[in-house]
């Protein structure tokens, strides 16, 4: 195990069977018609490959960039958009895939902003969840990997100052590897 892991908190086969069922469920629901996958980048760029390779119906891809942690303070609510979608959705069945629902105020912004767009439906798969933190109440996930508890969490994508992402499983650093003091919620889990 390697030296900067206080624990792991979802492994690799755990993530590989959810992401698994989560890709039947999503073929089941849009039977007869083709998706367009938002991935919200950058957190979710390896859930949103492996969930994608699950699906069975025909799909194309986008990319967004928002800013929402800086690499040092807390969520405000003002998100900016860094990289906008390439193409208009319009008329399409999009689906927004992100990597974790924190306050919910991030995913929050993007529905509103997407949604002025004209999809002929918008919906949310998203890979991790703390419900403990939630600021938003009447926030829908409609499709959702796993419930954590209050904890800052890295790998699978997941970063730490823009570390840790290409590890396979998810899981909680020790809390020397952290270098600002504020982070709620780090290294202490439930
Ligand atoms: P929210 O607006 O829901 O509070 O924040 C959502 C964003 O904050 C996520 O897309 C992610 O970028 C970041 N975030 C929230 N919790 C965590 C966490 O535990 N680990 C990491 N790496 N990022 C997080």
């Amino acid at each position: 195990m390697e030296d900067f892991i206080e624990r792991v908190l979802i492994t690799e086969e755990e993530i590989r069977q959810r992401v698994r069922e989560l890709g039947e469920a999503i073929s089941r629901d849009y039977a007869g018609k083709e998706l367009r996958v938002v991935g919200v980048l950058r957190g979710a760029f390896i859930f949103m490959a492996d969930l994608v390779r699950n699906i069975r119906v025909p799909l194309s891809v986008d990319f967004m960039s928002i800013s929402s942690y800086g690499d040092e303070c807390e969520t405000s609510g003002v998100v900016r958009i860094l990289k906008d979608l390439d193409k208009p959705i319009t008329g399409r069945h999009v689906l927004i895939v992100e990597d974790i629902v924190d306050t919910g105020l991030t995913l929050r912004h993007l529905k509103e902003v997407l949604s002025t767009r004209g999809p002929a439906s918008l919906k949310v798969c998203a890979l991790l969840s703390k419900p403990e933190r939630r600021l938003v109440q009447d926030l829908t996930i409609d499709y959702l990997g796993f419930e954590i508890p209050n904890c800052f969490v890295v790998g699978y994508g997941l970063d730490y100052a823009e570390r840790y992402r290409n590890y396979p499983f998810i899981f909680v650093l020790k809390p020397d590897y952290y270098h600002d003091a504020q982070r709620e919620g780090k290294g202490q889990c439930g």
